[in-house]
């Protein structure tokens, strides 16, 4: 295997709450680290795989719903980019707090268990969700629809760039997922790969050149997986 020529992969489980499809990371294979970091310099756990992280100190969702809206919940077939039928924005959040589905009470963002990310990532206002997925080797930022463009502005899209300039030198990835639609964040660009279907791995592969680092990202059907 030539470096850089294959995709390399784990076999981490996607976050139940997401809903996303698998995705194929570039796995480091080494230490678990606390889901809450953003330094992705060593592999790790899903916030959501197990137990939730806990909200930072000083931290709460308040008025905020949003991954109410953004995430996608099997249990309740409710797909992504849309509002759960249950929520009530700002009114109270979800109607059935108490029997919400796992998917539901395992999530928390980035913003709520980091303080990593300040008040301009609070979600209602950055009109994006992040978390970290698929073992901690994903930074995800979710869109809500009605801003699909929120993630290219200030302070977000050069915050995007860093992490992705770290991602790709530890096997991570960032990706920007808007509904079912996805664009993976590389340090020279952002590929759009359009809408993946449930179970879609996403490929990132490093090309070496005699005109430096590239990056080919794409999506690996679920079909074309086993
Ligand atoms: S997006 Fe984050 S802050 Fe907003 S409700 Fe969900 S977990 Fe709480
Ligand atoms: S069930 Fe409740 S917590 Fe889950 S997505 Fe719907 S409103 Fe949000």
């Amino acid at each position: 295997m030539q470096p850089g020529t294959e995709p390399l992969h784990n076999g981490h489980h996607l976050s139940p709450a997401l809903r996303a499809g698998r995705v194929e990371l570039l796995s480091t294979g080494c230490r678990p680290r606390p889901a809450r970091s953003l330094d992705m310099t060593t592999g790790g756990s899903s916030p959501s795989a197990t137990a939730p992280v806990a909200p930072a100190a000083g931290r709460n969702c308040d008025k905020c719903s949003l991954c109410c809206k953004v995430l996608g919940i099997g249990e309740l077939n409710k797909p992504l980019g849309t509002w759960c039928s249950h929520c009530r924005p700002g009114k109270g959040g979800c109607a059935i707090y108490q029997t919400r589905p796992s998917e539901c009470a395992t999530f928390n963002c980035l913003w709520l268990t980091s303080t990593e990310l300040d008040a301009a990532w609070y979600p209602p206002t950055a009109k994006l969700v992040v978390n970290l997925e698929s073992g901690g080797n994903r930074l995800s930022v979710r869109v809500d629809p009605a801003f699909p463009t929120r993630w290219r502005e200030e302070p977000y899209y050069g915050r995007l760039k860093e992490w992705a300039r770290r991602g790709v030198d530890h096997r991570a990835q960032v990706v920007v997922y808007n509904g079912n639609r996805i664009t993976v964040v590389l340090p020279n660009k952002d590929v759009e790969l359009g809408q993946f279907n449930e179970g879609d791995y996403i490929m990132v592969q490093e090309l070496r050149g005699l005109s430096g680092r590239d990056w080919r990202a794409y999506i690996k059907p679920a079909s074309g997986s086993a």
